[in-house]
């Protein structure tokens, strides 16, 4: 009796709070809605459940406490667990809707190397919950797994140079059709080249899509040499530090002033950091005239769509990273 009416009391509690979640805020953030869902159901059982053996302890005085504690968990739990199954087919039905009516929002962040895609693309994943997608960073995996691409990139990034427009595009075609790109994301270091931007246009158009937003980083080049040559990154979660602007917690200097490279080291998970291959200031020189002599004519190309935004990246990490928020909500 008692296990049907917390079931009751529960389902309708939950049906109550999500329609009220849906209508009142429909961008709140579902699991954490759920969450607390399920936890306020849990108590509310638990509640019931004691004051239900309250009465029957009145009533009986011989109620064994651990029978009745363990009945109060479990009223609990299930409790719980029926609010959870609930909101999670709710949760489920919503994305289904939102793929099927809501166009991706596909932003791409556009500045030279060093101008700080990598290091603001996180902030607005962290703000909008869209992955970025760095073809560098592909790229780069696939060298160190040695994959035929790899293989064949190896070099010519060594040297600052370009891959193949057929070689990222078909990279790039792959990685968004995978699931945590459904509700869009952020392309970092793609496209570079006008042929690329257009190979993109194509890929999207058939799905009725097209490029939301164009971030570019507006940066003087007299900064870019320092900023790279300084920069020292973290492999597996892309962090990147910067030994005079963004130093990490452990860096020792030595008798010249310069980084003891054995105490570069992540602050979050303590392994070491690396600096690239191609972070020189003779591969930088390259890497800059193509930026400017094929990458910037791609602005070009997506102004007339006013969907291009210029952020002054000279400036602090945080500074910048205020105007690219606001600049997400323009
Ligand atoms: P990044 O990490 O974006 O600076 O990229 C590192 C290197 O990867 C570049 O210097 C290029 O050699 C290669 N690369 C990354 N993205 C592209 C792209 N869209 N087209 C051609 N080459 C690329």
């Amino acid at each position: 009796m008692w296990q049907q009416g917390a079931r009751r009391f529960s389902a309708r509690f939950c049906r109550r709070f999500s329609s009220t979640i849906a209508t009142s805020a429909p961008g709140v953030n579902t699991r954490v809605a759920a969450t607390t869902v399920a936890t306020v159901s849990a108590a509310s059982g638990g509640l019931w459940l004691a004051s239900r053996q309250q009465e029957s302890k009145s009533a009986r005085c011989d109620a064994d406490p651990v029978a009745l504690g363990a009945a109060a968990l479990g009223g609990a739990a299930l409790g719980a667990g029926a609010c959870w199954y609930h909101l999670n087919g709710q949760i489920k039905a919503e994305k289904e809707r939102r793929s099927k009516y809501w166009p991706r929002k596909i932003m791409m962040l556009f500045g030279a190397p060093g101008a700080g895609k990598g290091t603001q693309g996180p902030k607005i994943t962290e703000e909008l919950g869209l992955p970025q997608l760095s073809t560098g960073d592909m790229l780069r995996e696939a060298v160190a797994a040695g994959t035929p691409v790899g293989k064949q990139a190896k070099a010519v990034m060594e040297s600052g140079g370009l891959v193949s427009d057929d070689i990222v595009i078909g990279i790039i075609s792959e990685r968004i059709k995978q699931d945590d790109c459904s509700d869009g994301f952020i392309l970092d270091g793609f496209p570079r080249t006008l042929e690329q931007a257009k190979a993109l246009d194509k890929l999207l158009t058939v799905s009725g899509e097209s490029v939301s937003l164009v971030m570019a980083f507006d940066v003087d080049g007299s900064i870019l040499e320092e900023r790279i040559c300084g920069r020292w990154m973290h492999k597996s979660s892309g962090r990147s530090y910067h030994v005079k602007y963004a130093p990490p917690r452990a860096m020792k200097l030595d008798a010249n002033g310069k980084p003891i490279p054995s105490t570069m080291k992540d602050d979050q998970t303590g392994e070491p950091l690396f600096q690239r291959s191609d972070d020189t200031a003779e591969a930088l020189s390259k890497r800059l005239k193509s930026y400017y002599g094929t990458t910037v004519p791609i602005l070009d190309h997506y102004a007339p769509h006013g969907i291009v935004k210029k952020v002054d990246g000279g400036r602090s990490i945080g500074e910048v990273t205020n105007s690219v928020l606001a600049a997400l909500k323009m």
